[in-house]
Order: C-alpha cells, then structure tokens, then sequence
C-alpha cells in the first residue's frame, strides 16, 4: 500500500490547482498527484517536510523548500484543524478539513502567497 506524503498547505492548493506552477514539471506532477488522490483516495502521510508535491518543485533543495513562508501556512493550516503531524488517513479526511478551513477564509492562513489571486476567487 502506497502513502503519499504531503505537506498540510497543499491540501489547501490542490483544492484550487487550475495548471499552473512553478515549472512544467511541477504541474504535470500536481496533476498525476491531484488525480491519484482523486481517484483512489489513498492513505496520505501529513508530513511537514518535502512531499510528493514538493518533489519536482524547482525550489525543492535537496529535499528542504526554499521558501521562508511555507513553514508558516502548514503551522498555520495544523492549528485550524485536529489533525497531527505524522498521522495517516485517508485523503478525503485530510481534504475534508481543508474544505473546512477553506470555507472560514484563507486570509489568515497565506494570503501572501504569490498564488493567493487564485485561492481567494
Ligand atoms: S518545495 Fe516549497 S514551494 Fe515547492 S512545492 Fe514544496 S512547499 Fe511548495
């Protein structure tokens, strides 16, 4: 049985993914990702590290993002749910508590992320 590790925030993006990306790569791999999870909702691991996501991510390096503000939106998206750090469950839990998060706002969770524009229509 395969899980999937990913990061809490992304649960959050994928809900909004519309193609575009950090590099042809990474969309491609969102995509397959988005539609593995879709489509079998598999066991996913919540990790706060690099995920599968991450794993054709141009700022992915080697294995620890080079962003400054990711650490924040999945502290930020783990303390508006119950969910832990490490746990695995099935993806449409994890999805279910990014719906929940997602219908009470996002301004408080990234909204300085560059792809805000997208999330907040
Ligand atoms: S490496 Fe950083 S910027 Fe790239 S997908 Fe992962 S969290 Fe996002």
């Amino acid at each position: 049985m395969q899980i999937y590790k990913i990061r809490p925030h992304h649960a959050l993006c994928i809900q909004f993914f519309e193609g575009k990306g950090y590099s042809p790569e990474f969309t491609e791999n969102m995509r397959n990702v988005i539609n593995i999870l879709e489509s079998s909702d598999p066991f996913v691991c919540i990790t706060e590290n690099a995920d599968v996501i991450c794993s054709k991510c141009p700022h992915n390096i080697n294995g620890v993002c080079a962003s400054e503000k990711v650490p924040h939106y999945d502290r930020a998206v783990m303390q508006n749910c119950s969910l832990k750090i490490n746990s695995v469950i099935k993806w449409s839990e994890l999805k279910k508590s990014a719906e929940k998060i997602i219908s009470c706002g996002l301004e408080n969770i990234c909204a300085d992320c560059k792809w805000f524009y997208i999330c907040k229509k």
